[in-house]
């Protein structure tokens, strides 16, 4: 396990009056968010989320906070305390159980449908209990009140973490739309009640720390939504993420108003938003003939009677957007087709969001997305919102969580502005222990935490290692070479065999240094050197230098020594 900061040891004893806040992920990076918080020899976790790789990570599905710092201390666990049911911050919850079946699940009814409802996927049954904006309820050493925030998602929310070493808020995602689409605000003034009472440390999401300003409410896209609808004269297909159940109610309202009937598409959207309507968070509007109807039906219908709502808003190459694209769906994407992609562009996506563009425009789809129309609006709080929450709090202490390093950074200006003493301010990296102690929170040390990668059933087993391999195999190709070396002579048995994949270079062309391997062998021979190692590293080494002297390229070399 890679450890982040040698500067920083291991964390002293923390006093029996002290709570100890160790983020496992979120710090620094938008995903896997995890915080352990440590109090009289118990813990409390909020959220337990997945981040999703870069492409320089080739071949990862997902990455995990890492556990290790718990370890051994899984039976110390109080509960999970989930925020809202965003993959960032739920999507680890399996793994962790993995560990330890029986710890609580503590979240809204929202959110413990949609983590029940996937984690019936993985055959698991969790312990849960429910709570709602304005419920207090105690797990072990920590008295938890929770607060209604509005997010990109329904029925998220903050918490107050109240023990005996001080009160803690932990804002969770959120923004402070004024006008949400289910009414249910930001609990602005459970917000300025804590500041009276005295909040010790101040813990909000920065995603959105540098933009300025405040976010346009989610309801100003329903007559852009109208607009689209009614100058399209073909099939509508709306993309945004699985979980946005207020992005798709609009969809939904609009094309209940302009008569087409809707089909969810692709595995996610389908089972949330079943879970989202059984529980009254989705309006199915009442039309004659309903409003609903599955795939199957909606190839048959004419297609300006129909909208279909689908996954893959990111470019995701086996969702159901992407195989739209690429003509691989039961969907024929056709000539005046228009296509609204009602989602954030998550960076590093960017490449794959635009090649599934081009390629829908290509077949004739007009394609709506949030460079070209209002067709999204940001889940997170803007710097506006964020300096309103840190004048209504007044926390002693903040620390910026949620955000890469230039969002945190931003944040901390921001809480400096309203005049949070800079002494106060921590930030915070992925395993740092910050410890608040006599109302006063500081770095106190680091425990080992890395990446821990996914990759089919495996997990942790895949590398930093392994993924250099992988960029280099992916870069270069791969070139061995069996050599078969007679052991009492030292000298070849036959001649070197080469095989090369992805290199470029033809097998042919590798005649040219078989003569080479041969004379280095032979000098080696002479010296009675054959040890297989050492004249496997001889052939790397010469055929090495020859591709790259005669091709600039380093693809990986095997070389394998076989004695007779
Ligand atoms: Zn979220
Ligand atoms: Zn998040």
């Amino acid at each position: 396990v890679s450890h982040p900061h040698p500067d920083l040891g291991r964390p002293s004893r923390l006093p029996r009056n002290g709570l100890r806040i160790v983020g496992l992920g979120g710090l620094g990076e938008i995903g896997r968010n995890m915080t352990v918080f440590e109090h009289a020899g118990r813990r409390l976790i909020v959220d337990c989320g997945v981040l999703f790789p870069d492409p320089d990570q080739p071949g990862v599905d997902l990455i995990l906070p890492d556990f290790t710092s718990l370890v051994g201390r899984y039976h110390l666990i109080e509960a999970v305390v989930i925020t809202h049911a965003h993959e960032d911050h739920i999507g680890a919850i399996p793994y962790l159980l993995r560990e330890r079946a029986d710890i609580p699940l503590v979240g809204s009814k929202l959110t413990l449908g949609l983590v029940s409802s996937k984690l019936a996927e993985h055959r698991i049954t969790p312990q849960t209990i429910e709570v709602g904006a304005g419920a207090r309820q105690t797990f072990g050493p920590f008295n938890c009140e929770f607060l209604a925030v509005n997010h990109s998602i329904p029925d998220a929310l903050a918490v107050a973490i109240r023990t005996r070493a001080g009160t803690v808020l932990h804002t969770g995602d959120f923004k402070m739309d004024q006008l949400p689409l289910d009414g249910r605000l930001t609990d602005l003034g459970g917000f300025a009640r804590l500041g009276t009472e005295g909040v010790d440390l101040l813990m909000a999401d920065s995603t959105n720390a540098e933009v300025p300003g405040i976010v346009t409410p989610e309801r100003d896209i329903a007559p852009v939504l109208a607009d689209i609808f009614a100058s399209a004269t073909q099939r509508i297909i709306v993309a945004c993420f699985a979980s946005h159940v207020h992005r798709v109610q609009q969809v939904l309202d609009t094309a209940a108003a302009h008569g087409r009937k809707v089909a969810l598409v692709g595995r996610s959207m389908v089972r949330n938003m079943g879970v989202a309507r059984d529980l009254g968070y989705l309006r199915i509007p009442v039309v004659p003939g309903g409003l609903m109807v599955d795939l199957k039906e909606a190839e048959e219908m004419p297609p300006e009677r129909i909208v279909l709502i689908s996954t893959g808003s990111q470019g995701e190459p086996m969702s159901a957007l992407s195989r739209m694209a690429g003509r691989d769906h039961p969907i024929r994407v056709a000539e005046g087709d228009t296509v609204i992609l009602a989602s954030s562009l998550i960076p590093g996506n960017e490449t794959a969001v635009y090649r599934v563009i081009n390629a829908l425009t290509r077949w004739g789809a007009k394609v709506a997305h949030r460079g070209n129309a209002m067709v999204h609006v940001s889940g997170h709080a803007s710097a506006g919102e964020l300096l309103y929450v840190l004048n209504l709090v007044r926390p002693r202490n903040f620390m910026p969580v949620h955000g890469e390093w230039r969002h945190l950074r931003a944040h901390a200006r921001l809480a400096s502005l309203t005049g949070v003493s800079d002494d106060n301010i921590v930030i915070a990296e992925n395993g740092m222990v910050v410890d608040l102690v006599d109302g006063k929170a500081s770095v106190a040390g680091a425990v080992p935490c890395g990446y821990v990668y996914v990759d089919g059933l495996s997990v942790g087993e895949v590398t930093e290692t392994s993924l250099k391999d992988r960029r280099i195999l992916g870069d270069e190709g791969f070139v061995s070479i069996v050599v078969v070396v007679d052991s009492t002579t030292g000298k070849l048995a036959a001649p070197p065999e080469i095989h090369a994949r992805g290199s470029g270079i033809d097998d042919a062309a590798f005649g040219a240094v078989i003569p080479l391997i041969e004379e280095a062998l032979a000098g080696v021979a002479a010296e009675a050197i054959n040890d297989s190692r050492q004249l496997g590293q001889l052939v790397r080494r010469t055929v090495g230098r020859w591709v790259n002297e005669n091709y600039r390229r380093r693809p990986m070399i095997i070389p394998v020594v076989v004695d007779v």
